[in-house]
């Protein structure tokens, strides 16, 4: 059992690849606030730009995965892939990392595929550090910011630098706050509360949390609210009774994230030690514990003592409470790296008192006699309504104020790391007087879905990426990703590496020779199995020419089912000459294909709407009855709250019609 709660742990005596070099009386073109995953986008984006410093509680923790051992999924690796796009940490990290591959969705279409990769937790934290301590223009230091240095201009606030725990004030007219959960954090394991952000790794130590900081916010008069997410208990392997439970095992050809290495026709570099993750399952006894001591989970200050957590990843408690109908819930058991036997049991958070925890882990087949290792926890802190920023993430009341990650209310280290991206590109163009705005538009990747949500819908409760939440999801695939951003990353200057420029010119070409060949190559399709729907067995052949019609190999390939290696194999027989598409670049050609149509209508629509969505709405604009006499009182409300600076941000506004948006558009053009 646990001998919570602790004193706060001083600064880890694990050592850092990252050295202080900070030397007092220095100026900084940007600070970053927080060495999590925005805040290493963050540092990585606004290094290439300009001198940065990084201010976080405790250097060995740069790049440390707090929760879950993984990387990617559904939606989540496509912000990883567009984050790669722009040179940025996470992908290439990751693949580092990388000690078990999946591509989720193999059998769905391109559009909707996920690259998730697990992660050793230990490897993909040095993977961090290294590639951060390979930049030039940055520098770190090990301390807690406690308050912000604001100047009032005559043209408003403005940020002038930061104030540390030792008393010292740095300065820098750019500052990027990235604090995930710290902020005002309180850790919750059944009904003990102790002030934290997060527990050091696989330890009852604490780190401490962001109190002062939290004030200075308040002080600011920002919108904070509470939010809460947990995390499962942490499993000793060698009690998990492996041969009872169904395995699951890595993808064959593991492709990962970064487009530089798969141009390359690199491997991952750990493939040979791949390791094996297992799944097992609630059950009748496990819902009844859990049922049973409801009454010893935490109270919370968010949601009126309930707690607001990620409603798509939630604890074991609310998925029995929510599904009383479902007998068993899966729970994925992760090995934490290569060489540890620590188990990360995914599913499985209820930050239950220790004891509990354990009757529940051991409810569970094959876990009978499973010892935890560390238990589970909660953590609730403050979040800062992101209705507050501007697309660039700078505060719309504080010029130089930047916010990134969990403090803007999302959830997960992915969500987390494109916005620090976004951040940290803009506060480093900044910096250099450049009044370029970095903003990734909807339609171009879902980086853009995502800060655009943020800032014009604001948050309610943790906010995490689906490919639902994309109108352009058909173009904005993880296999594109290169393709749609990285030419923006060279002109806003972040991507400088002539690689990964090279990368992206060979693969442009090589898209465009496999689509032109499948335009140019005939192939006999038979009419019955046209008609049938049927795939192979003679749907299409080159030579069964009887009641069969021809087609170009791009017709055949827009029909459901049949894939580019299907029609690669008989291009490879007829054509002695002809080369296979690279295998980096198969799906793009195979999307970019069968998607033709639906892709072609989706670049008009998009393009009618970039026309529409830039029409600026004026700022002195008075929302009454006076000048919207017909439009509904909700969305006149909601106009007055939100103050949108487009059509494009009115309609991204939850609860705007497309009626109240003709309405607006007119008032607009009728006022001149
Ligand atoms: P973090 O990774 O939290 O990094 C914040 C950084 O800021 C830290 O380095 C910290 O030391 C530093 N810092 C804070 N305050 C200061 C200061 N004043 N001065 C200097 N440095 C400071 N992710 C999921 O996807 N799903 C989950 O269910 C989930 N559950 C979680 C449960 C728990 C208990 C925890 C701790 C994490 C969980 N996570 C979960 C992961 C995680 O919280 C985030 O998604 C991700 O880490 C957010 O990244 P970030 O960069 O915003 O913040």
């Amino acid at each position: 059992t646990s001998t919570f709660p602790l004193p706060p742990a001083p600064p880890s005596s694990t050592p850092s690849l990252l050295l202080t070099t900070h030397t007092p009386t220095s100026t900084y073109g940007t600070i970053i606030i927080g060495g999590g995953h925005a805040g290493c986008e963050a540092l990585s984006s606004s290094s290439t730009l300009t001198e940065t410093l990084c201010i976080t509680q405790n250097l060995a923790q740069v790049g440390e995965l707090s929760c879950n051992p993984s990387i990617g999924g559904i939606g989540k690796g496509h912000l990883v892939r567009e984050i790669d796009a722009l040179d940025g940490v996470m992908g290439k990290a990751a693949d580092l990392g990388c000690c078990h591959f999946r591509m989720l969705n193999e059998r769905k279409g391109t559009a909707v595929r996920g690259p998730r990769g697990q992660m050793d937790r230990d490897l993909y934290k040095s993977a961090v550090q290294n590639i951060l301590k390979e930049k030039e223009n940055l520098k770190f230091l090990e301390g807690a910011v406690e308050d912000l240095i604001i100047e009032e201009t005559g043209e408003g606030k403005v940020i002038r630098g930061v104030i540390t725990n030792t008393g010292e004030s740095i300065l820098s007219s750019n500052v990027v706050v990235t604090t995930g959960t710290f902020l005002g954090g309180t850790l919750m394991c059944g009904l003990e509360r102790y002030a934290g952000g997060r527990h050091l790794r696989d330890s009852e130590q604490v780190e401490p949390p962001s109190n002062a900081l939290s004030q200075t916010f308040r002080k600011l008069n920002f919108d904070i609210g509470r939010l809460k997410t947990g995390t499962p208990p942490r499993l000793n392997g060698d009690t998990i009774d492996y041969d009872l439970l169904e395995k699951q095992g890595s993808d064959p050809n593991p492709i990962g994230f970064d487009h530089v290495r798969q141009f390359k026709g690199l491997r991952l570099p750990m493939e040979k030690d791949f390791i094996t993750c297992f799944k097992t399952a609630t059950n009748e006894q496990t819902h009844k514990l859990c049922l049973e001591y409801e009454h010893l989970l935490p109270k919370y200050d968010g949601a009126d003592g309930d707690g607001m957590g990620p409603r798509y990843c939630p604890s074991i408690y609310k998925k029995v409470q929510r599904f009383p109908e479902r007998n068993g819930h899966n729970c994925f058991l992760e090995p934490e790296g290569i060489n540890t036997n620590i188990v990360y049991p995914n599913g499985m958070s209820g930050p239950y008192p220790p004891e509990i925890q354990q009757k529940i882990i051991n409810s569970m087949y094959g876990m009978e006699k499973t010892e935890i290792i560390v238990p589970g926890y909660d953590v609730e802190y403050d979040f800062i309504n992101p209705i507050s920023l501007k697309h660039t993430l700078e505060t719309k009341d504080i010029a130089g104020l930047y916010l990134a990650g969990q403090i803007c209310g999302t959830t997960g280290y992915e969500e987390a790391a494109a916005q620090g991206v976004v951040a940290g590109i803009n506060a480093g163009l900044r910096a250099r007087n450049d009044d370029r705005e970095f903003i990734v538009g909807r339609d171009e990747g879902y980086i853009g879905v995502l800060v655009d949500d943020l800032v014009t819908k604001g948050v309610s409760e943790p906010y995490r990426m689906f490919t639902s939440r994309s109108e352009y999801r058909l173009s904005l695939r993880a296999d594109n990703a290169d393709l749609r951003l990285t030419r923006k990353g060279v002109e806003f200057g972040v991507v400088q590496d002539p690689e990964r420029v090279d990368a992206l010119e060979e693969r442009k070409k090589e898209v465009e020779r496999g689509v032109s060949e499948l335009e140019k190559f005939r192939l006999f399709v038979s009419e019955w199995n046209e008609k049938g729907g049927d795939k192979m067995g003679g749907t299409f052949s080159a030579s069964s020419k009887k009641k069969s019609v021809k087609k170009s190999a791009h017709e055949v390939l827009r029909m459901p089912h049949v894939t580019l290696s299907d029609i690669e194999e008989i291009m490879e027989v007829e054509d002695p000459s002809f080369t296979p598409v690279s295998l980096n670049s198969h799906d793009t050609v195979e999307a970019t294909v069968k998607y033709s149509a639906y892709l072609h209508r989706q670049e008009k629509d998009m393009d009618s709407w970039r026309k529409s969505q830039g029409l600026l709405i004026p700022p002195d604009i008075v929302y009454d009855r006076n000048n919207f006499p017909t439009l509904k009182e909700e969305e006149l409300q909601l106009l007055k709250k939100f103050r949108p600076g487009t059509l494009g941000d009115a309609n991204s506004i939850q609860g705007i019609t497309p009626q109240g948006l003709v309405y607006l558009q007119q008032f607009i053009r009728k006022r001149g």
